[in-house]
């Protein structure tokens, strides 16, 4: 594969959270009844007048400068004219040669790297409606609740070299999205859609060769794979003596192929002209920097103060500053139990594995970083074992009562007693004569069985560190 260069721009589609449509006031909630988020304005019926929503342009300007752009002083909507059954006006109302934001950055890291890759601009436009397809292929329906929910398009430069920074790309543009506040960036909803453009090169070569955009990808894994097929689709064609068709394919993820879709379009084809309904925009320095400043600290940054603060590994400073709402439960937990690698341990072990199986994010759960903290104290009072802290997590969990309450309730406290210990040390010795005799003729590896018999006997309860000890001595 070495032969030719990869190149790739991504075209990233992000629905702004706002709680009503850009140009009319209709409700953007997601997943009502068909057709019941709507009014004339978002269907396109003649006569009917947009009005801009402020918020959406203040989230647009929101997540532009968190991916390090600027913003244009002046900034114009125009008219994308297209026909779809999705869109009633028979044009998009978007923004064409004066976009609101442009040469901006974000920095990822894909098989070992640190790169930068450019975003090219960021522009805002409204959203279309939803064709609903019926399976037998008879008829389609529409529904526009969608239609007019405030979009913005991040275009990146073509700086992305292999699939897998291109899906490096995506995650971090969706932690920073997510940071930002402005959307909640979810690609199985749809207020995250992507779109590719590839193309191969010879390598050494500064010449581009002809790209093709595949759309139709539902996952930042699907992205990847399409990519990948594409790369080895386009080779093969390349290496026969072919030349690559500029078109529009489609991914399916059932055959793992991209299909032709149609010839691509140019600039051109849409007509693009100033919408003669809405004032261009002049965007104050001023209301830019109230808004720069209402950034919270973006995952770089606070990744960086975390190795240096509190000395995590690389690998601990990611995955806590993949969210926000996960970097803000560590900091939170930190105000009151000062241990950062105990707590770090705790987000990234048990934790994280409950939020994923449940496809939550921490933020949505009865967990507080007060839980959390009481949870590691009791630990190292020995109040109770490391063993019974996770018994006390799944129900913390589940109830949101606080750990001291459960162990309490639940009679767990560890056992700490030495007499009660000896005494259950005594029947695993008895019980248990082969592995007793492996740790005498010295398999050390036997005495953790034995520590692992006495805690199942005591439920748990037993101090590990002391039925160690009392093994020890009793097996001498
Ligand atoms: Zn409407």
């Amino acid at each position: 594969m070495s032969k030719y260069e990869t190149v790739i721009g991504l075209e990233v589609h992000v629905e702004l959270a706002t709680k009503t449509k850009i140009f009319c006031s209709c409700p953007t909630e997601f997943g009502k009844a068909p057709n019941t988020n709507i009014c004339p304005v978002c269907l396109g019926l003649p006569g009917t007048l947009p009005v801009l929503n402020k918020k959406a342009v203040e989230y647009a300007i929101k997540a532009a400068l968190a991916l390090n752009c600027s913003i244009g002083s002046y900034t114009k909507f125009d008219r994308k004219n297209y026909f779809y059954p999705d869109l009633p006006k028979a044009y998009q109302i978007s923004q064409f040669d004066r976009p609101l934001a442009s040469g901006g950055y974000l920095e990822i890291e894909a098989e070992g790297k640190k790169k930068r890759i450019g975003i090219n601009r960021v522009h805002m436009e409204e959203d279309a409606g939803k064709l609903v397809h019926a399976e037998s292929g008879a008829y389609s329906l529409a529904d526009y609740n969608r239609a007019g929910v405030p979009l913005i398009e991040i275009v990146s430069e073509p700086d992305i070299s292999s699939p897998a920074e291109a899906k490096a790309y995506l995650e971090k543009l969706r932690s920073i999205m997510l940071y930002a506040g402005v959307s909640d960036v979810k690609m199985e909803e749809g207020s995250l859609r992507c779109d590719a453009n590839i193309s191969l090169r010879p390598a050494g070569s500064s010449k581009l060769g002809t790209k093709v955009e595949i759309k139709n990808m539902n996952s930042f894994k699907a992205v990847q794979s399409a990519l990948e097929y594409e790369v080895r689709r386009q080779a093969a064609e390349l290496d026969a003596g072919g030349e690559i068709i500029q078109e529009t394919r489609r991914w399916d993820e059932n055959s793992g192929k991209t299909y032709s879709m149609r010839s691509k379009e140019e600039a051109e084809d849409y007509r693009y002209f100033p919408d003669p309904d809405l004032l261009p925009l002049q965007i104050e320095k001023e209301w830019v920097e109230e808004i720069r400043q209402s950034l919270p600290e973006m995952p770089d940054s606070r990744r960086k103060r975390y190795m240096e603060d509190y000395n995590l590994s690389a690998y601990d400073a990611e995955v806590i500053t993949a969210t926000k709402s996960m970097a803000d439960f560590f900091e939170a937990t930190l105000q009151e139990y000062n241990d950062a690698k105990a707590v770090a341990n705790w987000l990234m072990g048990d934790i994280s594995r409950q939020l994923n199986a449940e496809g939550v994010e921490i933020d949505r759960t009865k967990l507080t970083p007060s839980h959390l903290a009481e949870l590691l104290k009791l630990q190292d009072k020995g109040t109770i074992s490391g063993k019974i802290a996770k018994t006390v997590f799944r129900e913390m969990f589940a109830s949101g009562k606080m750990p001291a309450q459960i162990v309490e309730e639940k009679g767990l406290v560890q056992i700490s007693d030495e007499g009660a210990i000896a005494a259950i040390v005594e029947q695993v010795i008895a019980e248990n004569p082969g592995p007793v005799s492996d740790y005498r003729s010295g398999k050390e590896k036997a005495l953790g069985y034995l520590v692992g018999q006495v805690m199942k006997l005591s439920k748990g309860k037993a101090n590990p560190q002391l039925a160690n000890k009392l093994l020890r001595e009793k097996l001498k």
